[in-house]
């Protein structure tokens, strides 16, 4: 599950890491006041207005509407309201919105950080994440931050520090030196970036999250390190441990037929091909795919109906894969363990005959307890329903209905 960055920054701060401060508004008639606050708590007559969306590259994208950038400096409560009002309820597009603006439903005013003093500020990238390969945490940082690290990966690599945390022991000492190190810091900066390096961990740890991305992290002019932006994503199967952080979430930033599924208990991912699965299991839903690559369609989704395959259940899965309009055919493949076949076979005509016109070829096989009962069952029930037996019956069946 990803996280806005105000919600990231808030979680940050929870575990004792600095952050740019800030206030998130969500109407325009707010601005005023939060940017008023921030100045009472931080003495900041510079602000930063950050539109709150998931996705990066905001600070170069342009909103739709207004042509403003999505991160922008303002001088004085008044020009924050100005800028609030370019950027809030406007579409904006960055490098990483897929060509389609996003809409801004909140906005972030923040404490502006670079300000002027003793020293030039530096920004660093920074992030923690589960190298599945390695079975570790890593932690990966460069000097290079601000900038766009894909470019800085491609263009100078050796620029690109990786630290490997074995989990036998935890984040050492010695780790902590070598990383601030690298960086480049002495003095009160790398005390702050130890400590700074220190609490992310334990935020991403104790947040069961799969990556926390901070670019840049920030060395002000009077030397603390702080995150000026957070990316954060959560291990959608820890959330359950935390309440708290599933409250976070907003759906709207997600595929509205992968959330209709969530909400109807069914495990489902859009694919990009023309043949919709249904399927119990994880591993059969695998296997599933793979066969009908080999009888050349291509899967539209995985999913996975779990142990209660009813008519309900059948219906809803029905009516989510069908929303994919490249889906021209639909096979069932279902193994009836607990739940017997004669009742999924049951389900399926029941979903069948309620969807009234059914637009596309329906293959069905199920395996298991009363195998034979559900083939009969789907046989007699008069419907075009193509029952098959064995899985590669299933596979050339595919081949045939899109032949
Ligand atoms: P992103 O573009 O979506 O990654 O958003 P960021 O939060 O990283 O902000 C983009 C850029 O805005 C940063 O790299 C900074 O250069 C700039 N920026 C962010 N906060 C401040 C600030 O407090 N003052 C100034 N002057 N610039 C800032
Ligand atoms: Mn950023």
């Amino acid at each position: 599950m990803n996280l806005h960055e105000y919600q990231g920054k808030s979680i940050l701060n929870s575990f004792g890491v600095a952050i740019q401060r800030g206030k998130v508004v969500d109407k325009i008639e707010d601005a005023v006041a939060a940017a008023k606050e921030l100045s009472a708590e931080t003495g900041t007559e510079w602000y930063v207005v950050k539109a709150q969306i998931h996705a990066g590259g905001r600070g170069k994208g342009t909103v739709e509407e207004t042509g403003s950038h999505g991160v922008v400096l303002a001088k004085g409560i008044d020009k924050v309201e100005d800028t609030v009002k370019g950027i809030l309820g406007g579409h904006l597009e960055t490098a990483q919105t897929n060509g389609v603006g996003k809409l801004v439903g909140k906005v972030l005013i923040c404490e502006d950080v670079y300000y002027p003093g003793a020293s030039e500020p530096e920004e660093y990238y920074m992030s923690v994440l589960l190298d599945r390969e390695r079975g570790r945490n890593v932690i990966i940082y460069s000097t290079e931050g601000g900038m766009d690290i894909e470019t800085v990966a491609e263009e100078t690599p050796h620029l690109i520090h990786k630290e490997e945390v074995d989990p036998r022991v935890g984040l050492q000492g010695f780790q902590l030196r070598k990383i601030a190190f690298n960086l480049g810091l002495s003095g009160a900066g790398f005390k702050g970036m130890t400590k700074f390096i220190k609490s992310l961990y334990s935020a991403y740890e104790g947040c069961d999250a799969a990556m926390f991305e901070i670019n840049p992290v920030l060395k002000t002019s009077d030397d603390k390190i702080i995150a000026v932006d957070a990316k954060v994503t959560l291990d959608g199967s820890g959330l359950f441990r935390h309440p708290d952080y599933a409250a976070m979430r907003d759906k709207t930033e997600e595929d509205p037929t992968e959330v209709e599924a969530d909400e109807a208990g069914l495990n489902f991912v859009k694919l990009d091909g023309n043949v919709g699965c249904m399927v119990n299991g994880a591993g059969l839903a695998m296997a599933t795919m793979d066969i009908i690559k080999l009888s050349g369609g291509n899967p539209a989704n995985f999913l996975d109906v779990g142990g209660t395959a009813d008519a309900e259940r059948v219906e809803k899965a029905f009516a989510i894969i069908l929303k994919d309009p490249n889906v021209k055919a639909i096979l069932i493949n279902i193994f009836g363990g607990i739940v017997r076949c004669d009742r999924v076979a049951q389900g399926v005509v029941d979903a069948y005959k309620n969807f009234g016109q059914f637009p596309v070829p329906l293959i069905v096989r199920l395996q298991g307890t009363n195998a034979a009962e559900a083939k009969k069952l789907i046989d007699d029930s008069g419907l075009d329903v193509q029952s098959v037996v064995l899985l590669q019956e299933a596979a050339d069946k595919v081949k045939e209905v899109l032949a």
